[in-house]
């Protein structure tokens, strides 16, 4: 079957409202289209909580910095129509900028400490454009449960926050990271890469493997793990932005001896090309990325 696109806000509010009243439980994956399997294991998860889910599709002009590909990120509503209908989605939610931000739009959501670092401090407004937009979202879709993916792990420690504080009526379910065969995190931004770059992009895997093999292996020191990281980056051609342990949950930088299973993550983000990617593992909890045509020892 499929899903049942809304352009309107306030059709869409009124197609979630008439879901409640009838007894439905929903839930929400906001992305930002070109959907990828990734996704789709996002609306999988959302299945599992709810009698009816719902997709946004939306590219949200302020999470993108001024010379951030906002214009030729892919857009393709028809495919990402298709995607949803596969993965029993019941209601698509694809408003245009004027609906999401009214005319006299003066309003932004900015979570702070936790947005000081990384993703936050290389993509100046990126989290307050997010914050915005998701804020924005549940508050269109109503009470719900929300999907986010681990992959983007700032992005998910920011929901977090922002809807405990906010006090939304939503619950926030996060899903793990997604890989394609080769390893790669699955990305819309991979279509970008050149099959070299996507070559030289595994060093993300690749080194997120080599720390959570060490940790399988009983190191627990943040200093050792993160020299293990930059020496599996140091020998690949990326340009590493950030590489760091950090705590799982405030992002701080961890440097102590006593790493716990699932309180540390290692958080990646690189450019090969013109492509920025990012990575994350959580030591001891998620799955070490598997890693096609790996040579080296395990
Ligand atoms: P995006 O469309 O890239 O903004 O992503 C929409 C949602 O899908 C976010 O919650 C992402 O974290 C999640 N997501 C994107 N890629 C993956 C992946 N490979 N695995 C799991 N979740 C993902």
């Amino acid at each position: 079957m499929n899903p049942r696109l809304f352009t309107g806000l306030v059709e869409y509010r009124a197609a979630c409202d008439a879901l409640r009243t009838g007894g439905s439980r929903l839930a929400l994956v906001p992305t930002m289209g070109a959907l990828h399997h990734g996704h789709q294991a996002l609306m999988r998860a959302a299945r599992t909580v709810a009698d009816r889910v719902a997709v946004s599709i939306f590219v949200n002009p302020t999470q993108f910095g001024p010379n951030e590909d906002f214009q030729r990120y892919p857009r393709d509503l028809g495919a990402d129509l298709a995607t949803c209908a596969a993965a029993g989605v019941d209601l698509v939610f694809a408003p245009d900028v004027e609906q999401v931000y009214p005319r006299g739009d003066a309003t932004r959501v900015r979570v702070s400490g936790l947005t000081d670092h990384w993703c936050g401090k290389s993509r100046p407004g990126h989290f307050e454009g997010v914050a915005t937009v998701v804020t924005k979202l549940l508050s269109a879709t109503g009470p719900c449960s929300a999907v986010f993916g681990r992959k983007d792990y700032q992005q998910l420690q920011v929901v977090k926050r922002l809807a405990t504080d906010l006090l939304l009526p939503v619950t926030i379910i996060e899903h793990p990271t997604q890989r394609d065969p080769d390893g790669l995190a699955t990305s819309s931004r991979n279509r970008y890469l050149s099959p070299a770059e996507r070559e030289r992009a595994l060093a993300l895997p690749r080194a997120l493997a080599a720390a959570g093999r060490a940790f399988q292996a009983g190191e627990r020191s943040a200093a050792r793990i993160g020299a293990i990281v930059d020496a599996a980056l140091a020998a690949a051609s990326v340009a590493v932005e950030y590489a760091a342990v950090v705590d799982a949950a405030s992002l701080e930088p961890r440097h102590d001896e006593q790493l716990e299973p699932g309180a540390a993550a290692v958080l990646l983000a690189a450019r090969v090309g013109n492509t920025r990617l990012i990575d994350n593992l959580v030591l001891g909890q998620d799955r070490v990325p598997a890693l096609a045509n790996e040579t080296e020892a395990r």
